[in-house]
């Protein structure tokens, strides 16, 4: 067993961990980051990059997400076109009177919180996204909303920390957490052992696993999500696209299940169209099945005709970091000096994955990060209990 030292351990090279790390390098700080497998093996690499705010809960959760998109037009300068970043607007899809009363509230109360967005009529609609069908009646049109390249992200901010002296240590699962008098003392992995004063659990839905190591309970659920990619094609959309059943089972699982799902639908830079995806709890199991398949080609057809003549060349599964809250888990943990959760994100990583590696790093440098870490920490689950 070989013995290291690091300023900072950071555990799991999602889009999170790789994030943070990012952002700590831009102050100075050289983290090491340490991989059970490979930088975006978890669902930073098997998920959609929509960079939605009008998905985003009206409140902390949109204020949230509203920072983390103004970071990413300063993340696109710096890492470059590789990360397929691009503003194409979002449009929300509505497909019954019911769905336009709900949406209505909705976009009233985003708009409050300081979100452009506007309700558009079918046929405007068309004008935008003429391969939608007349099923859809109204959308809701948010110009900010965007689309990113979540796996070239990942990689990119993990090579602009390390170009910047950030270490990586991949196919290394962490294994132990020495804690003395409370305090974080080294992190371990079967090969070595990692001295240091402070870990960042950024480990996604196995955020729990870390936190047992160190003694503290972490109320996250993997939550998998079912995706379609077809065969590239010239450009047949322009936005990135959700529906609002999407929203509704997003924040209330009750409504993922039977009945009409939400579905989320965008062409990335390469030409590939990706239909999502299912909200399941089934544990662990990352495999895709054909019943959720189906039921994702099933909810995408009416909506998109067109899709028929295009083929499918794949399918995934990714598991979303799910908390009771739909909020992330962020900053310092009551009673155990030295170690920071940054997980938790469900279907919001990418998107928030800017504003995340932020603030964790003004935390760890000692600054006031620029947004208050309190509401989003552990301890609100047991004062929940309490
Ligand atoms: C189908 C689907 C669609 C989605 N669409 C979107 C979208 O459009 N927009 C959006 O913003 N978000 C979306 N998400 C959510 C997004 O993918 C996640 O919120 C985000 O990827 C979480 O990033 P993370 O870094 O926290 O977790 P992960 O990417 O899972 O990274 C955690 C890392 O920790 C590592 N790890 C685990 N245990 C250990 C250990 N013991 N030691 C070392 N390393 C360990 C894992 O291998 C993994 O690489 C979607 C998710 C899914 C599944």
């Amino acid at each position: 067993m070989s013995e290291t030292t690091a300023e900072v351990v950071i555990v799991g090279a999602g889009v999170i961990g790789a994030a943070i790390a990012f952002h700590l390098t831009r102050r100075g700080i050289r983290p090491l980051l340490v991989e059970k497998e490979d930088p975006a093996a978890g669902s930073s690499g098997a998920c959609d990059g929509l960079v939605f705010l009008q998905s985003k809960k009206p409140g902390l959760h949109l204020e949230l997400a509203l920072e983390s998109r103004r970071r990413f037009d300063e993340l696109r300068e710096i890492l470059g076109p590789g990360i397929e970043f691009r503003a194409t607007g979002g449009l929300c899809l509505i497909e019954n009177d019911s769905e336009l009363e709900v949406l209505r509230r909705w976009l009233a109360e985003q708009r409050a919180g300081g979100l452009s967005v506007e309700l558009i009529d079918g046929t405007d609609l068309r004008g935008l996204e003429p391969l939608l069908s007349q099923r859809v009646i109204a959308a809701s049109f948010s110009p900010l909303d965007a689309q990113v390249n979540p796996y070239a992200l990942t990689f990119a901010l993990i090579a602009a920390a390390r170009a910047a002296g950030a270490r990586l240590l991949a196919g290394e699962p962490v294994t132990g957490i020495e804690i003395a008098s409370g305090r974080v003392q080294a992190v371990r992995t079967l090969r070595r052992r990692i001295a240091t004063p402070l870990v960042v659990n950024a480990a996604g839905a196995h955020a729990p696993e870390i936190g047992r190591l160190a003694g503290i309970t972490v109320p996250i659920r993997p939550r998998r999500g079912q995706l379609l990619v077809t065969a590239a094609r010239p450009p047949m959309l322009r936005h990135g696209i959700i529906s609002a059943r999407y929203i509704a089972a997003k924040f209330n699982p009750e409504l993922a299940v039977g009945g009409e799902m939400g579905f989320s639908l965008e062409q990335a830079e390469s030409g590939n169209l990706l239909i999502g995806s299912t909200r399941e709890f089934a544990g662990f199991d990352r495999r895709t099945t054909l019943a959720g398949i189906r039921s994702v080609a099933r909810r995408i057809l009416p909506v998109v005709p067109a899709l028929a003549a295009v083929p499918v060349i794949r399918t995934f599964a990714g598991l979303r970091p799910y908390t009771p809250d739909g909020l992330p888990i962020l900053g310092p943990v009551s009673g155990l000096e030295g170690f920071l959760m940054a997980a938790g994100h469900e279907g919001d990583g990418i998107a928030l994955s800017a504003v995340t590696g932020e603030l964790l790093a003004a935390h760890i440098a000692g600054e006031r990060p620029a947004f208050p870490l309190d509401p989003f920490r552990l301890e609100r689950f047991s004062q929940e209990a309490a």
